[in-house]
């Protein structure tokens, strides 16, 4: 990396005062900050007056600012989706069910990475939102249930500072806080508790999406079936998204979509075959295993696979505390239809192999290790994808931009044989690695048939061979969150996605409010003309050579290693280091967002596996900045007062909201970061 901040110079620090104007009130977590340079570090947290200094932060919507809503808030949904009374029951065959009807702005049909980004976005910019997804837990094949770790365009750890920013940062922050053990239940429940903090979402859990009604080429309802509450519920919505992976929403609202492999020809694809057919990538069964510290004796069922050295060629094993991608069938069968068949031959190769490592005599160090959790739901890497205005191939993720990016992607092209395990004379896959992240078009994200379709996930626009890049759920999540956003500016506009495509201004705003929300969209920068910071003069306390004060609004919030810099970094002195924004004239200001640093040149996932596990940090990161308050300048005034003031933080992203202020400046001034010696800041906004 680039970031080398040994030279740091001492640059400015104007007029710093003495005295801070002291509220009466503060926020939970927070602390009331002083400027005064002479003051220690602790004193500068702690002594601080109190008379007469207002402190106002409203609740923002960004994780620990956010206000959690209360269970009196939440309780009234449960009413909307199991009326008390008024029950209508359906006749005919289901004539013990009882018929609910929702109306909403965004439906999202699917609740893993994919689904749970777009709802979690769309609300948060308005829309009311029903997410259905058919079993208990969210996050798909991230949720407990598969314990699939995420990757994305960052490649593991192949290609540093790419990692997704956006809605799946923020939850990996917080994630890697609460969770330092590992719990994938923990996962499940931090997924949970962000769409139920939601107060634009209605959850429907252990419900399925089955039908879905069509007129003019645009979806007017869908029925969702809850067999645990014995509900029907009959759902209209503007905007329908499809993140269930197998498009099924598409299926029943008659979407154009594709099965199998395309031929070469077809879109000039070097890596595709040159005949199309039917095959997919196939489904898998992970398992976990533990060391017990005492001999752990393993009896496989008699219809465990009994597996050969000869299979194994191709497929080593290394570790077995998290099982093998390549534990994989059902690639020349129908990824859906035979669901039951694949589970059964993927359980008898989990046996199996368990079995080769047990009772081989090739793996003693295995003998204190027994399995503690083995899956029982398939994690479905390829079904059915849909068709939209535009298909992304091979050759755009290898080269190429769009007008419409709105995500980014980066993970191989990461082809599976069909045969799977029972290819064992081939290797399990190939990878075709793609030299440099791309950018992922909305018009991949919508159906070309079906006015209001939108998707996301594994089902997008994409020919098998693109697929198998975008496929990642670092990817889903982004696109996730695309598709939420471009939702929810659909119904604010009354546009249907192809609209929002064709109209330049709506587009260029969707692209501006991805980035708002820390979406990153390869070569774009933030631009917004709303952005008051971009006119700012900027000063600071201290910068080092190369990440100098005025980045903070160049528009890039992200390092890439041996690229540009483009953050300020000073080096944290005993009272903490500062950043100001000062203006010709004052400015009303009622927003100030920063973008802190989180350590993009490190992986952040959950995982179960050990080595993957090895560089990442299960706690804040250490480059976040983690005391902080914020100052205006009053015109004219050399004073500072305090706005808003948090200790604790892990947050890459903050947004502060309050009173309007008529402000000569804003200082963001940090005292503590995560274990860093450097206060970093990759962006600051203001906003009227
Ligand atoms: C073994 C294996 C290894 C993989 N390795 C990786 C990896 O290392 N990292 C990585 O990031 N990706 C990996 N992938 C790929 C990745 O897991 C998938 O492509 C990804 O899950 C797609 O995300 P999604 O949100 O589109 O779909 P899913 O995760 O499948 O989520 C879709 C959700 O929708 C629900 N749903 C489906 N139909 C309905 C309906 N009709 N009504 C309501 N809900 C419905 C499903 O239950 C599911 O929870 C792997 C996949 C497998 C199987």
């Amino acid at each position: 990396m680039k970031n080398n901040f040994a030279t740091v110079r001492k640059v400015l620090s104007r007029g710093v005062p003495g005295r801070v104007n002291a509220g009466t009130q503060q926020s939970a977590g927070s602390e009331l900050l002083d400027t005064s340079d002479n003051l220690s570090r602790r004193n500068f947290l702690s002594g601080l007056p109190v008379a007469g200094y207002s402190l106002i932060v409203l609740a923002d919507r960004t994780v620990d600012a956010q206000t959690a809503p209360s269970p009196e808030e939440i309780l009234p949904r449960f009413e909307r989706i199991a009326p008390p009374e008024n029950l209508r029951h359906m006749d005919g065959t289901e004539r013990h069910m009882t018929l609910v009807d929702l109306k909403t702005d965004v439906l999202v049909a699917g609740g893993g990475m994919a689904g749970v980004c777009a709802a979690v976005a769309a609300a948060r910019h308005g829309a009311k939102v029903v997410l259905v997804q058919d079993r208990s837990r969210l996050g798909g094949n991230a949720s407990s249930e598969v314990k699939m770790h995420i990757v994305g365009a960052s490649c593991h750890k192949g290609r540093p500072g790419w990692r997704e920013s956006g809605l799946l940062e923020e939850f990996r922050l917080d994630d890697a806080v609460n969770n330092p053990q590992r719990c994938w239940e923990l996962w499940d429940l931090l997924l949970y508790d962000k769409v139920v903090s939601e107060p634009n979402i209605i959850l429907l859990l252990e419900s399925i999406l089955y039908a879905a009604s069509v007129r003019d080429g645009r979806i007017q309802e869908v029925m969702v079936r809850c067999d645990k509450s014995e509900h029907l519920y009959r759902v209209k919505a503007d905007i329908f998204c499809d993140c269930t992976g197998d498009s099924r929403l598409g299926l029943e609202a008659g979407a154009e979509m594709r099965w199998g492999r395309e031929a070469r020809s077809e879109f000039n694809e070097s890596v595709a075959p040159e005949k199309a057919d039917k095959q997919t990538e196939g489904n898998s069964i992970l398992f976990t295993s533990r060391d017990y510290q005492r001999p752990m004796p393993f009896k496989p069922p008699a219809w465990a696979r009994r597996i050969t050295k000869e299979q194994m060629i191709h497929r080593p094993i290394n570790s077995w505390e998290y099982g093998y991608w390549w534990i994989e069938w059902g690639g020349e069968l129908n990824t859906i239809g035979d669901n039951e068949r694949i589970r059964f031959e993927l359980l008898s190769i989990v046996m199996g192999v368990w079995d080769y490592i047990k009772n081989s005599g090739q793996f003693p160090e295995a003998s204190n290790y027994a399995l503690d959790w083995v899956g029982m739901m398939l994690g479905k890497r390829e079904s059915r994808r849909l068709v939209g205005d535009h298909i992304l191939t091979q050759n755009e993720l290898m080269s190429g931009d769009f007008e419409d990016a709105v995500a980014i992607g980066g993970w191989p092209m990461d082809e599976h044989t069909p045969g799977g395990f029972d290819a064992s004379d081939q290797p399990p896959n190939v990878n075709t690695y793609i030299k440099e992240v791309y950018n992922i078009p909305l018009r991949a994200l919508y159906s070309g048939n079906v006015r209001n379709l939108m998707m996301a996930g594994r089902n997008i626009s994409a020919t098998h061979v693109a697929f198998t890049s975008t496929r990642v759920m670092g990817t889903c999540s982004v696109m996730g969150q695309a598709v939420g956003t471009a939702a929810a500016l659909c119904c604010k506009y009354g546009l249907t996605p192809r609209d929002l495509y064709q109209r330049k201004d709506r587009l260029s705003e969707l692209q501006q409010t991805l980035l708002r929300d820390d979406q990153t969209i390869k070569g774009r920068r933030n631009e917004d003309a709303d952005d008051l910071a971009r006119r700012a003069r900027i000063t600071c306390s201290a910068e080092s050579d190369d990440a100098k004060a005025s980045l903070v609004t160049n528009g890039y919030t992200r390092d890439i290693p041996d690229g540009p810099i483009n953050h300020w970094a000073a080096p944290l002195a005993s009272n903490g280091a500062w950043i100001e924004l000062a203006w010709e004239k004052p400015q009303m200001i009622r927003e100030v967002q920063i973008t802190f640093d989180s350590g993009f040149q490190r992986e952040l996932t959950l995982t179960s596996s050990d080595s993957a596990n090895k560089g990442i940090v299960r706690a804040a990161q250490p480059e976040t900045a983690r005391d902080y308050a914020i100052f205006y300048r009053k015109p004219g005034l050399d004073e500072l007062v305090q706005i808003a003031g948090v200790t604790e933080n892990h947050q890459r992203v903050k947004r502060h909201h309050f009173e309007p202020v008529s402000a000569q400046a804003i200082r963001i001034h940090i005292t503590a970061a995560n274990g860093d010696q450097y206060a970093r800041i990759f962006e600051v906004r203001c906003y009227a």
